[in-house]
């Protein structure tokens, strides 16, 4: 996930492949309950790991279910409708909604001795017409805090089921949905009847839960959203295995991405023709703009057919979530596009009505907005604006803008705050950057080059995770050279120069975090040592070594950036860098740096000794033939002796920013 302030993406070309979505949240922590009330064991597929999921696990266990979790298939061995502890238990809930609702109205039905609590702002999300219901039918539950809110005692019930079960539709359709999976436990002698008080909110969700109830057994009857019968004799059975599937609402960015860009288009695993969820329908609508969509059970492969897009005017109040994807896609039309019927975005995340106004203005599009309805103009590639988009913590308006990435003039998006995405999506950025292409040229690069000992590295990775872009350690590269010559009897000279230089080019080379693995070897301490780092200074004088590490330097240059750390980056592997940074420090200051770092790894040396060490290493680097040491003529010199690490960093983020062609204010 990236979690950086702002993510940069370049002008995107075009995408192809698949992608593999995560699993629906409300889907995984559904199906994971229902396993739970089932006699036998189901073998959950594609479950979703995130927070909510793994509290509702923890509880399961215990309950006292199997729990067997292998990748993201997870066994359940269900209770078979009975909570299998009789000794008292407190459950821990933290801020997961999906979990604690459905589990206290099941627990509160089982009967037993729990203790249900949550963080603190659960215990501030209320909970009160989901009790009062449960209580009307003999549940005995108390409130250990404020009334109306957890957290909450359950106890043994004495049920009452022959009055329908009153509960308000316009709150929470989670309250609904926690009777739905609970009262079936308790309708072997009667129909059980809930009547919904109000308009029902949020139908889409109901419908999913009422297929998965399907799915274990239970035929609810639906009498127009606003009565439902658990018909008398239901049971939970355990349909064996079952798929979770992908978000929906997720796959539209991508059914988005499959109708702009030419080629092959995009292939998406986890949700298709047999989805139970309600934005599923986005695909009509991609499908009107004139997307060419081919699907299975549980796949969907859309390419571009219509370009432009043919524009949309229309009624999205049934795909409020995924109709935002379209508001960008509207940029790409041939014709003004109305989304109509829309209000509940007003209510979202954020204003979602103003905010999608605001940002599409700010990438030059003409944008009109009513009380339930927007406008959106096409934008001509002579339009366009390199826009810096606020996100409003609302992870949709994240995701969405990142179609604009792929605009006809070539410019950056930015996006702000990207680690937004994380309720739904945590990793949405790399799955965009897997299928996603951008010409190499485009993408941003940062180099920081200077002598040993200047700081290089500290600076170039703290740059690289504050940009989330790749990081290339290329002194790392020519110490893993000298480190395989040596260990295949190679002299480290000029008489062995192809002979090291045919290594080179084959070197299969891991970099895991601090990890670096030479095939199966990790070999991160071994090529850290002064003596590593001087064989490294040795095989990179040799010309034919060099030229045989270029091209793997190149292949880090990947969506989104890179961040470079050398002698060269600047001069020779990327002389278009968008930024490059020439690092110095005395050798006085470099030495007692270097010092210090050895003698907390407990290595005894002295100061002349590394003084003298540094400047043999520097008057080699600076004099060979190839690629010696120098400034680019376009860097920007940066004497740090006197600096910390984190002004370093301010200083290089701000000539950064300077060059990016957004309009922001430079970092305090
Ligand atoms: O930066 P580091 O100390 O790991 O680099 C080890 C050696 O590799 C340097 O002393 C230098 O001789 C060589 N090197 C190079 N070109 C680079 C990076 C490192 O010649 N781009």
């Amino acid at each position: 996930m990236f979690s950086t302030a702002f993510l940069d993406l370049p002008p995107l070309q075009t995408a192809s492949g698949t992608v593999a979505l995560p699993g629906s949240k409300s889907i995984s922590n559904r199906v994971l309950l229902l396993s739970a009330l089932c006699e036998g064991t189901t073998v959950v597929h594609d479950l979703l790991d995130s927070d909510d999921t793994q509290v509702m696990l923890a509880a399961l266990r215990q309950l006292g279910c199997g729990v067997e979790v292998q990748g993201t298939t997870v066994t359940i061995t269900g209770l078979g409708g009975r909570a299998q502890a009789d000794a008292p238990i407190a459950f821990f809930m933290g801020n997961a909604g999906t979990a604690m609702r459905p589990l206290t109205a099941a627990l509160a039905v089982m009967g037993g001795d729990f203790t249900l609590s949550g963080v603190p702002r659960m215990h501030e999300r209320p909970i009160g017409d989901l009790v009062d219901a449960l209580r009307l039918l003999g549940c005995q539950i108390d409130y250990l805090g404020n009334e109306g809110f957890p957290p909450l005692r359950i106890g043994k019930p004495t049920l009452q089921l022959n009055a329908p079960i009153q509960v308000r539709g316009d709150v929470s359709s989670q309250f609904l949905t926690a009777l739905l999976m609970a009262l079936p436990l308790v309708s072997q002698d009667q129909d059980i009847t809930i009547q919904v008080v109000g308009e029902l909110i949020s139908k889409p969700y109901i419908d999913i839960t009422l297929n998965l109830l399907a799915r274990f057994g239970i035929a609810v009857r639906n009498d127009a959203h606003s009565a439902f019968v658990i018909p008398r004799g239901s049971r939970y059975q355990s349909p064996g295995s079952i798929h979770v599937e992908a978000d929906a609402s997720s796959a539209s960015y991508f059914i988005g991405l499959g109708a702009i860009v030419s080629g092959p288009g995009i292939r998406i695993e986890g949700v298709g023709a047999d989805s139970i969820q309600g934005d599923i329908r986005f695909v009509e609508a991609a499908q009107s703009m004139g997307a060419v969509v081919a699907k299975g059970p549980n796949w969907l492969h859309i390419s571009r057919g219509q370009w432009p897009l043919r524009a949309i005017t229309g009624d999205f109040n049934h795909i409020p979530d995924a109709a935002m994807t379209l508001a960008v896609m509207a940029l790409y039309a041939d014709g003004p596009s109305e989304l109509r019927n829309i209000a509940s975005w007003r209510v979202k995340e954020t204003d979602r009505i103003a905010a999608m106004a605001t940002e599409l203005r700010k990438l030059g599009a003409h944008v009109e907005e009513g009380p339930d309805w927007l406008r959106i103009h096409p934008l001509s590639a002579e339009n366009w604006k390199p826009a810096s988009i606020h996100t409003y913590d609302d992870h949709r308006i994240a995701m969405c803008f990142s179609l604009a990435a792929f605009n006809p003039a070539g410019l950056p998006v930015r996006i702000e705050d990207p680690k937004c995405v994380g309720k739904t999506f945590p990793d949405y950025f790399e799955a965009l950057f897997a299928v996603a292409q951008a010409a190499p040229s485009v993408i941003p690069v940062l180099c920081v080059d200077g002598p040993t000992a200047s700081g290089k590295g500290t600076l170039a990775s703290t740059l690289a995770a504050q940009l989330g872009y790749h990081f290339l350690d290329s002194g790392a590269l020519y110490r893993i050279t000298a480190y395989a010559a040596l260990q295949a009897g190679l002299a480290l000279d000029e008489a062995h120069a192809d002979a090291i230089a045919a290594l080179a080019a084959t070197l299969d080379i891991r970099f895991e975090g601090e990890r670096v693995w030479l095939g199966a070897q990790d070999i991160s301490e071994a090529i850290r040592t002064e003596q590593a780092g001087m064989n490294a200074s040795a095989v990179s004088s040799l010309g034919a070594v060099r030229a045989a590490l270029i091209d793997l330097q190149h292949s880090f240059r990947r969506l989104p950036g890179l961040v470079a750390d050398g002698r060269d980056m600047g001069t020779v592997i990327f002389p278009d860098a968008t930024l490059k940074v020439y690092l110095t420090a005395s050798a006085a200051c470099r030495a007692q740096r270097r010092y210090k770092q050895l003698i907390a790894k407990g290595v005894s040396t002295t100061l002349d000794t590394l003084c003298a060490d540094l400047e043999s290493r520097d008057a080699r680097d600076s004099s060979r033939a190839v690629a010696p040491l120098k400034p680019a003529q376009d860097a920007e010199l940066l004497d740090n002796s006197a600096l910390t690490v984190e002004s370093s960093v301010t200083q290089v983020l701000n000539w950064w920013q300077s060059r990016q062609p957004f309009l922001t204010t430079a970092v305090e």
